[in-house]
């Protein structure tokens, strides 16, 4: 019997967006795909050896993910993502990424790091599919099939996001990992979390934020949860187009859930070492102060201590309550 070949990705960065997608298209072509356990402490730690100490949190972990590949699969998917969308760009460590890990990393599987360059069309995405599924198959049909079917799930998954669902649940439901669509729990409190998917949704490195929240009865909402339609509309509220895609959702996202005035709490987390966040950051805090909004910005970094995060995640929303029950005692039924 031949043994399928076998394909490692890790669990960061853009996995959250785009792995429904990947698994399907390189199943279909008949990879055995293995994803990296979630991030624990011991996967942190090894990244941090081997990646640059100017770099920021998430990449440090994506090495410590790599690393987990190592010597169990045949490939490695690194794709370089270089642009997802129309005139603008992912980050360029996303571009550096698969040279940084060769640079720092020895003796790993051969890397799939098909650049992924979608500056100037969405049809660029065919040189792509194409120089991966040559990885696999000689047959364009094939791959086309699989392509197509692998978008197809992805659609999916951004419908089941659209319906309130956070990530790991939507990948939950499409691998029928759960029986039905989780039911939404309206609490009474209703937080946006605005980051980048890789830092709120990795439970190691946000300190398990979205859990904590759930806990304390608090709904959390997420740009994941929008449409592009929605997020374009209001990031081109900026004055001049954000050309970074992950800034532009944040922003399109937090402006909407304020502008809506549906929430009770904002909450920005971004990344020590992060360029981009500082920017976006600032102009999300100065909007939700505009709007009367709470606000927390949280900085994470390989020292964040769970402790400290847990106080101030408790301070804000004793905040939040006090003011939704007293805006509710002034205003009667605000
Ligand atoms: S956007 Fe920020 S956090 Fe993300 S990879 Fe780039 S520098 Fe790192």
């Amino acid at each position: 019997m031949v043994m399928p070949v076998k394909v490692g990705i890790p669990r960061t960065l853009l996995y959250y967006y785009y792995y429904p997608m990947w698994r399907v298209f390189l199943s279909e072509l008949g990879a055995a795909v293995m994803l990296t356990a979630p991030s624990t402490k011991r996967v942190l730690d090894q990244g941090l050896k081997y990646a640059i100490d100017e770099i920021c949190l998430p990449i440090k972990l994506t090495f410590g993910h790599v690393l987990e590949l190592s010597g169990k699969v045949d490939y490695i998917f690194l794709p370089r993502l270089v642009s997802v969308a129309n005139r603008e760009y992912v980050c360029p460590k996303f571009m550096g990424l698969p040279d940084m890990v060769r640079h720092r990393l020895a003796g790993l599987p051969p890397l799939i790091d098909v650049a992924v360059n979608l500056r100037r069309s969405g049809m660029d995405i065919y040189p792509a599919v194409w120089a991966v599924g040559r990885f696999f198959s000689a047959s364009r049909i094939h791959i086309l099939k699989a392509y197509r079917r692998s978008v197809k799930i992805w659609e999916r998954y951004s419908r089941l996001l659209e319906r309130g669902l956070l990530p790991e649940d939507a990948m939950a439901v499409i691998e029928d990992r759960l029986e039905k669509v989780p039911l939404f729990l309206e609490n009474k409190v209703c937080v946006a979390l605005i980051g980048h998917p890789y830092n709120i949704y990795d439970s190691h490195i946000s300190m398990n934020l979205i859990q904590r929240l759930r806990q304390m009865r608090v709904t959390v909402v997420t740009a994941e949860n929008l449409s592009e339609k929605i997020i374009n509309r209001n990031a081109a509220r900026l004055p001049k187009r954000m050309y970074w895609t992950l800034g532009r959702r944040m922003i399109g996202a937090a402006f909407h859930y304020l502008a809506q005035n549906s929430i009770d709490g904002m909450i920005h987390v971004a990344a020590f070492g992060c360029g981009p966040d500082s920017m976006t950051g600032e102009l999300i805090e100065r909007q939700a102060r505009h709007c009367g909004v709470p606000f927390l910005n949280l900085v994470l970094d390989e020292h964040t201590g769970e402790a400290g995060v847990a106080t101030r995640l408790e301070a804000f929303l004793d905040m939040v309550r006090w003011r939704r029950d007293k805006g509710v005692a002034e205003g009667g039924s605000q």
